[in-house]
């Protein structure tokens, strides 16, 4: 879609060719054109003192009653017979959500072969039902069965909102449910909330993480968000309890165009960041990849995982599986090093929810150190093999 042209207006002034930040106007002898590269954004529209730019109606769909919908909803993601860590925490978001609307707390769980102890877990994590689909054909994950799967028990059960995690998985299919149901995703929130009015409110960085966006969803059911892993902190609740329901789906439902051939674990131990207790992060200040054998001998001391910011990502010293911020890894470990990192935002954002952070960086004014708990001002070439020669040595081991 395109900003439209009314062709008898049009003077073929070309102001709006200059206002258009994304140099999709084009001025002709006779005509302006537009191309795809048209973001709708609208500047042209405003700067047109002839009235000849439109765009195009985007619909908000046919009319909905909004109060036919109820309930919470978390997307239960699990993984190798276990729930993943993500749906704890949604769970916990969700608890807040729906005791605020006074309303149910209900989990999804979706495979084949499912055993009672996973829908019980999601009970001791607040939910009040748990909806279970159990069949042969969604035993792997495809986008496909899943997806029409879920619309099919939202299409029957019309929960309020739906609450699913930002992991690859999650990522994957999600969209496609919301576009099924013609409804708005705020993907990555990192904080939920509600209004009196029954708004969900997903708050999430916007604008490169320089501003904090809280976007709404006010005509279409449910309202949708995803939310990274360990970025909302999940609760048990003791004596918690709950229902288990077992839902048939049609057929149709269940087909996909995708067969699941093989499943490879992913080989790179290290960069399973988001589970680790214990980072240690570079950027840019390392100047050079071989220098991240520094944060690997550390990292092996304590046993942690190396993270990195996107500048070190960028100079191709790191690969982006090791990227923490907003475009990487969120993570939340016991602590954080950041080590030749400045702290910019979209840096932080993906790092701040750590319990323990330390800096290093040779600049006092480096913003990394806002946020952190305990600031070294040094030269890291300095720092780190005396970091790394006095643990050995409370060791008793030889460096
Ligand atoms: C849309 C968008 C998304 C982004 N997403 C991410 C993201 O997910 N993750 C991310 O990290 N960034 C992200 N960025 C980039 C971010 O804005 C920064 O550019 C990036 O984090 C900078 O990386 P850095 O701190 O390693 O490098 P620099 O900004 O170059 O900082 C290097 C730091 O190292 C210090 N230093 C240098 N030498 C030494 C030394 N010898 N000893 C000690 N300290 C030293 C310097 O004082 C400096 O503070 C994103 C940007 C945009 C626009």
């Amino acid at each position: 879609m395109k900003a439209i042209v009314d062709k008898k207006k049009c003077t073929v002034c070309g102001v709006c060719s200059d206002a258009c930040p994304m140099g999709a106007i084009t001025v002709g002898e006779t005509h302006v054109d537009i191309s795809d590269d048209c973001t709708l954004c609208g500047i042209c529209v405003d700067t047109c003192e002839f009235g000849a730019l439109s765009l195009p109606q985007v619909g908000t769909g046919p009319e909905e009653d909004l109060g036919l919908y109820s309930g919470v909803w978390v997307w239960a993601e699990w993984r190798d017979g276990s729930v993943h860590r993500v749906s704890h925490e949604l769970l916990s978001a969700g608890r807040m959500l729906a005791d605020k609307r006074s309303a149910p707390l209900c989990a999804v769980l979706l495979g084949s072969g499912l055993k009672e102890n996973l829908s019980r877990e999601l009970i001791t994590f607040g939910a009040d039902v748990v909806y279970v689909v159990d069949r042969p054909e969604l035993a792997r994950f495809t986008d496909e069965a899943y997806a029409n799967v879920l619309v099919e028990l939202i299409r029957t059960r019309k929960p309020e909102i739906l609450l699913a995690g930002a992991t690859s998985t999650g990522r994957s299919f999600i969209p496609r449910v919301a576009a099924s149901l013609r409804t708005g995703l705020t993907a990555d929130c990192t904080e939920l909330d509600i209004s009196e009015d029954g708004h969900l409110l997903q708050t999430r960085p916007a604008f490169g993480g320089n501003v904090m966006a809280t976007i709404i969803c006010p005509n279409r059911r449910p309202q949708m968000a995803t939310v990274r892993p360990r970025v909302m902190k999940p609760l048990v609740i003791a004596g918690h309890e709950g229902r288990i329901e077992n839902v048939s789906v049609p057929d149709e439902c269940l087909k996909s165009r995708v067969e699941v051939l093989e499943v490879i674990p992913e080989q790179d131990q290290t960069a399973r960041l988001t589970e680790a207790e214990v980072i240690i992060s570079g950027g840019r200040g390392l100047r050079k990849a071989e220098n991240f054998a520094l944060l690997q001998e550390l990292a092996g001391l304590v046993g942690g995982a190396v993270g990195a910011s996107r500048g070190a990502v960028e100079e191709g010293w790191i690969c982006p599986s090791h990227q923490v911020g907003q475009t990487g890894r969120t993570v939340a470990p016991s602590l954080y090093m950041a080590v030749g990192i400045a702290g910019a935002i979209q840096h932080v954002v993906g790092m701040q929810g750590s319990k323990f952070i330390v800096a290093v960086n040779k600049d006092p004014q480096a913003p990394i150190f806002d946020v952190a708990g305990c600031g070294v001002v040094a030269d890291l070439f300095e720092f780190l093999p005396a970091f790394i020669r006095k643990i050995r040595q409370e060791r008793g081991e030889t460096s």
